[in-house]
């Protein structure tokens, strides 16, 4: 003990068995401010213990209850910062009231303060203050208690500072996906390998909802794998988009994702032995913190991307995303040499239905063709709204020949739809059939469908026409 670490001559300290008593721990390596702040403390008839540094006040606060901890920011050795985390992090102390004394001032220092879980901030001028700051402090929180074995300070700081520096790793790695949100498969890939990379669970699946449904995101390992069991216990069941399901024995953990007060997704993770270890949960609890932002704005991409390429009342492409599409379909047939159909659908005497029927139905029987023009072509080719009744389809290599038949499969599809609810009996359209030829614009071979579309509505409706090969006047 050093002679500035004496008993303090003024000290009126009350009994420390006295189970009344306010019981401080003031820890500074000032003995200086040690004798001023006890004798401002003990006069507000507080008991006052005094640490010149940091290793040695967690031992004493940790072997006896106390009321509230005063400490230097500070110190050699441990600092008060780290102090205030040590406390905040064993179950006995984390809610023990903490005020930091300090020459600092500034808004770093407070800043700090505060993210390390100190209550108050005190400047060393303003010293008067403290019983006042204390009062205030100390409403309905515990005292600490000093159950169970003894924690050695190096250990505890360890643990905090491991945790932090993982959770910081975890933070940045979530925060990284936000810089491929435009690649969706990449997105989702990435996801995958963090998830993988920090939980050591048996199976995780990352969940999102997406206009209105729930949509996987990721899973990790991939569904090939071990994902998806053979449901012999009773399970939780997280659907994906193609239908199958990502099973979870009951033990398996659901971390909400979380955007201010709404829970956008979840994550689930799923033990592979029968107890789930606290780091995997402790990982689970700051993958769902960290992927909460980069979640969010991907469903905002989304959300917007989807806004901006489908046509909201049949949920085909628009006509905007279409011709964007028939330009980098063009650009793809002149590089590698062959062909794509295009194909021009018009519905019959439509302007009746609506006038017949009302503009509701009118509007069903767009939904149903463009649904039933959607179901029928291949996943490589695209269905797009032209316009009013119009839709345009894009045959993705295709040739002339290939396209008529493609285009007589859509129209029977359609004309064999049957009645529709409170509307007509039969929808019919009419189809102009084009294949690109040479070195042809895209707004050509438009042309050349339409002129074909408009051949098949002269010729009677319900039926396709094909467009002449483009002539050459040279
Ligand atoms: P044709 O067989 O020659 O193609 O005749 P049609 O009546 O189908 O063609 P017309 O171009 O005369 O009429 C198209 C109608 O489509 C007129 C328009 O009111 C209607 N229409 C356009 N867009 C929509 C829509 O979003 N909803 C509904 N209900 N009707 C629409
Ligand atoms: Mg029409
Ligand atoms: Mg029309």
């Amino acid at each position: 003990m050093s002679p500035t670490d004496e008993p303090l001559p003024n000290t009126t300290e009350k009994a420390p068995d006295d189970p009344d008593a306010f019981r401080v721990m003031l820890v500074d390596d000032n003995a200086l401010v040690r004798r001023y702040i006890t004798s401002l403390l003990v006069d507000q008839g507080m008991t006052v213990t005094t640490c010149d540094n940091g290793e040695e006040a967690f031992r004493v606060i940790c072997a006896s209850p106390f009321d509230l901890v005063v400490t230097d920011l500070e110190m050699g050795g441990i600092p008060g910062l780290h102090l205030c985390r040590m406390l905040r992090s064993a179950p006995a102390t984390a809610s023990l009231p903490i005020v930091v004394v300090t020459g600092e001032e500034g808004a770093w220092t407070r800043f700090r303060c505060e993210h390390a879980g100190a209550d108050a901030w005190v400047v060393k001028r303003d010293f008067r203050q403290l019983p006042d700051i204390i009062r205030r402090l100390v409403g309905d929180r515990a005292r600490s208690k000093s159950e169970g074995p003894p924690i050695e300070p190096l250990a505890q700081l360890c643990t905090v500072l491991d945790a932090e520096a993982n959770r910081a790793v975890v933070l940045a790695e979530a925060r990284a996906l936000l810089s491929v949100l435009d690649e969706p498969e990449v997105f989702a890939q990435r996801c995958g390998q963090l998830l993988r990379g920090v939980l050591d669970a048996g199976s995780v699946a990352l969940v999102l909802k997406l206009g209105g449904a729930e949509r996987v995101v990721a899973v990790a390992p991939p569904i090939e794998a071990s994902v998806l069991r053979q449901p012999v216990e009773p399970l939780v069941r997280v659907g994906d988009p193609s239908g199958s399901f990502f099973a979870f024995t009951e033990r398996a953990h659901q971390v909400p994702i979380v955007v201010g007060s709404r829970e956008i997704g979840a994550l689930w993770f799923d033990s592979e032995s029968a107890v789930m270890s606290q780091r995997d949960l402790d990982s689970g609890k700051w993958l769902a913190e960290g992927l909460a932002g980069p979640l969010e704005v991907y469903r905002l991409f989304h959300h917007i991307q989807h806004a901006a390429t489908i046509d909201p009342l049949t949920n085909v492409a628009n006509r905007r995303a279409m011709e964007k599409r028939l330009q980098a379909e063009r650009a793809r047939s002149s590089r590698y040499g062959v062909s794509f159909g295009l194909l021009l659908c018009d519905i019959d005497h439509f302007k009746s239905v609506n006038d017949t029927h009302g503009h509701a139905v009118g509007d069903d029987v767009l939904r149903q063709v463009a649904g039933a023009l959607a179901d029928t072509v291949r996943d490589v080719d695209m269905v797009g709204r032209w316009g009013g009744e119009e839709f345009v389809v894009l045959l993705s290599h295709q040739t002339r020949a290939g396209a008529s038949v493609a285009a007589e499969r859509l129209r029977r599809t359609v004309a064999d739809l049957g009645p529709i609810d409170d509307g007509p009996a039969r929808v019919t359209m009419s189809v102009g059939v084009a294949a690109l030829e040479g070195e042809e614009t895209v707004a050509e071979l438009v042309k050349r469908a339409d002129d074909a579309l408009y051949e098949a509505k002269r010729s009677g409706r319900n039926r396709i026409a094909l467009a002449p090969t483009p002539t050459r006047d040279d």
